[in-house]
């Protein structure tokens, strides 16, 4: 269910409940509370008695910390800090009833975590001097206690910022083609800067549940529409930015990295593996990074090795994209708030596929029946997340190619759901088809021309802006205009959007509507497939103020109508056309530069065909040039041998 067709007051509701559960379980460790601490001090005894006899030094606490760790995954408190809490506790009070008499007092909602707050805060001699020679200050040290509780947090309920876990918010995302000559600037990213991350991010509204679990503290998050190769200028400008505004606001205990994954960069490979290392080196190796990202982006061994959590959308078309988010995000407060950091594994396998995002839409099969093996993988007991990414087809690098990763503390569950995922994947590649019957533009005009199902879509899919097309290919407009059957006024009408001609939007405003306009529009950009269109017509209709567009003009030329924009734009709403006057409801055949149709088009469409047409991104992966990918790779290479599809376990960050 999408989050807009929620009711108003579903999130108060889910709140409220949450808020019982939370209460219910609390209520639960309360009992378990007293037992703990005397296991604790206990610890703390062997240790000291321990100490006394060897040469245990701080080595061998981190070390059986560790151990201990490794066997009660699930267990809080076993940090060496605590172990030496727990040693401190044993030393202060060595007399065994006495401990037995106070814990049976202690109200139970104290919690270790409190006592080595204390003992933080306080210098131990001094309660120990205090204990020794008047036993009945047990009443003072327990409302000392309690005093401290509250001071620096309850388990439950309203925190004080202080004990708040510190997180910082950051971010690049874009996917870019290396196979269109287009070039994307800082500007296309539309950075937003601290508080003001918040509105990409509706399950953090200033009152929601997530907001105030941790101090939060956003730095910078840029996003851009897909395009070409991000310029090395805007990307170290995007950079410097966010490791300037990290360093000011440090230090953190978490990150929560928001990226798409598919970035390119002029001269730099794995863009997202630079900016984690990078952010890392500002950060630190000891603070938790929760990374989310787009079914489409790639995950290096590199990105994989720096980031902790690591999740990804699991629609395409993107409908969970704030739900992945949001998941990323409570992973990242779950591991703070219990303790439990960092997962103990990490597994990634490379699957050596490569595949169109309108060959493995999640609305069909077999991209229907895969996707859904990934939440069951992901909700079993010792894993974190699952995850699949599909990658990215449209960039020519060592790391483009599909990948599976699952993160946990169960070493055997991690890696059988990897192999598990990593193994479907593979088992089904041959399946994969385009979303919709394909052809060439020629094949697509002449069965639109002939079919009595109308509206009739075709999607112009070489140039998809929204895939990192350039947007400005001309070519297969310049080749609609030749049909002699668009010639003539009444001839099939045919709706053509849309060609960027800020010359010929600049003309069209000047002409005014049912002004005449002869003039001409793309291939500024991407000229390799045919040079701009001349169009000789008549200006129908002008809109200005559009976000990306900024203004949209049509022109009639022989019985298709061109929108032509000052800047590129994603026609992909019913809207998007009705304003500018246009009806496609009514029209005999749209073009429209896209892949798969977004909602709203599909809805409409009476028929569709995707053709194959030239462009930056091309469906038909067969006609790229790639030079860098890793072979052999499905389905490029006929008859390559069966993969590797072990599990490969990435080192924990902090290690390296
Ligand atoms: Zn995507």
């Amino acid at each position: 269910m999408m989050l807009e067709n929620l009711p108003v007051d579903y999130r108060d509701f889910l709140d409220r409940i949450k808020a019982e559960i939370r209460l219910a379980r609390f209520k639960v460790s309360l009992a378990a509370n007293s037992a703990l601490l005397q296991i604790y001090w206990q610890i703390g005894c062997w240790i000291l008695s321990q100490q006394n006899r060897s040469e245990w030094g701080a080595k061998v606490i981190d070390k059986l910390s560790h151990d201990l760790r490794k066997e009660f995954p699930d267990m809080q408190g076993l940090s060496s800090r605590n172990l030496k809490y727990m040693r401190q506790f044993a030393a202060i009070y060595p007399d065994p009833e006495f401990v037995q008499a106070t814990l049976a007092q202690i109200p139970p909602l104290l919690t270790f975590r409190h006592f080595s707050l204390c003992l933080n805060k306080i210098e131990a001699k001094d309660l120990f001097v205090k204990t020794k020679y008047m036993k009945i200050t047990l009443s003072l040290i327990i409302s000392f206690l309690l005093a401290a509780a509250q001071t620096f947090g309850m388990p439950d309920g309203e925190k004080k910022s202080k004990a708040l876990p510190r997180i910082a918010i950051a971010g690049l995302g874009i996917e870019s083609s290396t196979f269109s000559p287009a070039r994307t600037e800082e500007p296309a990213f539309k950075a937003k800067y601290g508080e003001q991350i918040f509105t990409s991010y509706p399950f953090m509204a200033a009152d929601s549940s997530l907001r105030k679990r941790a101090e939060w503290l956003p730095a910078l998050v840029g996003k851009s529409l897909p395009g070409g190769m991000v310029t090395r200028a805007a990307y170290e400008s995007l950079v410097k930015q966010t490791l300037d505004l990290l360093k000011k606001n440090g230090p953190y205990d978490g990150l929560y990295f928001d990226i798409h994954g598919a970035m390119s960069v002029e001269g730099l490979d794995d863009p997202e593996g630079d900016l984690i290392t990078r952010i890392r080196e500002v950060i630190g190796k000891k603070v938790l990074i929760s990374t989310c990202m787009d079914l489409h982006g790639n995950v290096s061994w590199r990105l994989a090795q720096h980031t902790d959590l690591i999740t990804c959308y699991r629609m395409a078309p993107h409908e969970d994209a704030m739900q992945s988010k949001r998941r990323a995000v409570v992973n990242l407060l779950s591991r703070l708030e219990s303790g439990k950091g960092k997962p103990a594994y990490k597994a990634w396998i490379p699957v050596p596929i490569l595949l169109p995002g309108e060959k493995t839409s999640t609305r069909i099969e077999p991209g229907k029946s895969l996707y859904a093996k990934v939440a069951p993988a992901s909700v079993q007991p010792g894993v974190i997340d699952a995850a699949m990414w599909v990658g990215y087809a449209w960039a020519d690098e060592p790391r483009n190619h599909a990948v599976v990763m699952v993160t946990g503390d169960d070493k055997a569950k991690v890696t059988e759901s990897a192999e598990m995922l990593a193994k479907s994947f593979w088992n089904v590649r041959r399946e994969f088809a385009f979303v919709a019957p394909t052809d060439d533009l020629k094949g697509a005009l002449n069965k639109a021309l002939a079919s009595d199902k109308h509206p009739f879509f075709i999607s112009d899919s070489g140039d998809n802006p929204t895939a990192g097309g350039a947007g400005d290919v001309t070519w297969t407009i310049t080749e609609i205009l030749k049909r002699p059957e668009f010639k003539a006024e009444n001839g099939p009408s045919l709706i053509y959007a849309s060609i960027p001609g800020p010359e010929l939007v600049e003309a069209a405003v000047k002409a005014g509507v049912g002004g005449k306009i002869d003039a001409h529009a793309g291939a500024k950009v991407d000229a390799r497939f045919a040079p701009p269109v001349h169009l000789v017509g008549t200006v129908e209709a002008i809109y200005q103020g559009d976000v990306n567009a900024e203004t949209e003009v049509v022109v009639k030329v022989g019985s298709v109508r061109v929108i032509v924009t000052k800047k590129r734009k994603p026609y992909h709403k019913e809207a998007d056309f009705t304003r500018l006057g246009l009806n496609p409801r009514k029209s005999d055949i749209v073009v429209v530069k896209i892949g798969y149709l977004e909602p709203e088009l599909y809805n409409m469409r009476a028929d569709w065909i995707l053709s194959l047409t030239p462009g930056g991104v091309d469906q038909d992966l067969e006609r790229l040039p790639y030079k860098r990918i890793k072979r052999p790779m499905f389905p490029l290479d006929k008859d390559m041998k069966e993969p590797d599809l072990k599990a490969k376990m990435v080192p924990s960050s902090d290690t390296m």
